[in-house]
């Protein structure tokens, strides 16, 4: 008999038809013998819907409310998965964030989970209930609603499984893998039977959304087994686990993108010690977080400066920097909300020359302009106009080698 952590998004409990077909899983789970402890995220649609209605308020929300308000999605959707188990016959307790001591910092919005005591979950489980608990929220340590950032309903699953030594994690979602890319926007993506927890991290860090990052940094702490599979068909899916040697060994193993970032640029910076310290400090101190980093060279003493922060940070991070670039005498800030960030990912990279100037090559061949570029060993990321996004993926992929062969006849 194995303990099972099985998670479900959005689009898996889309409608109460879905969540009825997610309770018969369950069910067929412990059917199976299985503990099973379901996971289960806000109706599709649900979590965008009240983020705009936070926004019909006001575009500098309280992040403490609207942190309260974001995680109601997920209270329905527990209480309705939970219901539908029930009605098939089924034994089952929902439990909210805090009900079952998921305790987070106190970072609104993009909270990380300090620990879980479970023993709630435990006893529930004893008494042959399957466990619903809500995706994506905690609470801090004064009792405050948190929430774990866009997609955070997998770390909720990740670290469920974690604290309690599941012998398995199953994500459910609306692909049956992980693929090279995002299949929705490129047909020749190839789904991978396997990936390392290294290389989905890469995947997951530069946006592909399929799960997000904290819960595969989570699952290869713990080393809990995490399958991607598909809520709608029986395929097994993709296992995400340590690396070994019948991995594929190519160059570049994945291609991502990320619209969710925005580009803020400051010109005429003063280009003296300390001034990039002041800048980033003081949007440190506002928990913004700042990808891609570009500084021209220097001119008449100053520079210009660019930088990506989230999307949904911008507006706030736009004040902070006005107000820094008046005090250290820099020129006006400029933001562009319309970019979208283009990685290419492989470990292989660490021992190829090239790799960067080829991709350079491929996305101006379509006419592509590049933004911002920021390279690692293994990734290399260019900022673009959005409108290229889907075509700079599909170029890659098929560039890199990353198609899957074309269906015979
Ligand atoms: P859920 O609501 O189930 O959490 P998400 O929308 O968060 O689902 O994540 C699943 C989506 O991730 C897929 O529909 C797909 O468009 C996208 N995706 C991005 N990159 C990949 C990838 N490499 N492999 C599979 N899916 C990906
Ligand atoms: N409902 C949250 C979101 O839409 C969390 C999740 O789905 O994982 O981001
Ligand atoms: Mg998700």
């Amino acid at each position: 008999m194995a303990l099972i952590v099985q998670k479900y998004g959005g689009t898996s409990v889309g409608d109460t038809e879905r969540m009825k077909n997610v309770a018969r899983r369950c069910i067929a789970a412990q059917k199976a013998g299985h503990d099973v402890v379901v996971v289960v995220s806000a109706m599709s649609g649900e979590t965008n819907r009240l983020l705009k209605l936070v926004a019909q308020i006001t575009d500098r929300p309280s992040e403490r409310e609207q942190d309260v308000v974001v995680a109601t999605g997920e209270q329905v959707s527990i209480g309705l998965v939970a219901m539908a188990i029930q009605a098939q016959g089924g034994l089952a307790t929902s439990f909210l964030g805090h009900q079952v001591q998921i305790v987070t910092d106190s970072i609104f919005s993009k909270a990380r989970i300090k620990r879980i005591d479970a023993e709630k979950i435990v006893e529930a489980l004893k008494q042959k209930h399957i466990v619903v608990v809500a995706g994506f929220q905690g609470q801090d340590e004064q009792g405050n609603v948190t929430t774990l950032g866009r997609g955070g309903s997998d770390t909720t699953a990740v670290a469920l499984a974690a604290a309690l030594k599941a012998d398995a994690c199953e994500i459910y979602t609306d692909v049956d893998g992980v693929y090279t890319t995002d299949p929705n926007v490129c047909p020749a993506a190839r789904k991978l039977e396997r990936i390392s927890y290294e290389e989905m991290l890469d995947l997951a860090s530069v946006g592909a959304k399929v799960l997000q990052i904290r819960s595969v940094e989570f699952a290869m702490k713990y080393k809990v087994p995490l399958w991607v599979k598909s809520s709608f068909t029986d395929d097994p899916g993709t296992l995400v686990c340590e690396e070994d040697k019948s991995m594929e060994n190519v160059i570049v193993s994945g291609i991502a993108y990320d619209k969710n970032e925005a580009k803020l640029a400051i010109s005429g910076v003063p280009d003296i010690p300390g001034v990039a310290a002041r800048i980033f400090g003081a949007l440190d101190e506002q928990n913004v977080v700042v990808d891609l980093i570009v500084q021209t060279a220097s001119k008449d003493g100053k520079t210009d400066l660019s930088f990506t922060v989230g999307k949904t940070d911008l507006v706030k991070a736009k004040e902070v920097v006005e107000r820094v670039a008046k005090e250290i005498n820099a020129g006006g800030v400029e933001t562009d909300g319309d970019v979208a960030k283009v990685s290419i990912v492989g470990v292989g990279m660490r021992n190829h020359s090239g790799v960067a100037a080829k991709m350079f090559q491929i996305l101006a061949s379509e006419g592509i302009n590049i933004q911002l570029i920021s390279t690692s060993e293994i990734k290399v990321s260019c900022l673009i106009q959005s409108k290229y996004t889907e075509l700079a993926v599909r170029a890659l992929h098929t560039a890199f080698g990353l198609d899957k062969a074309p269906a015979a006849g």
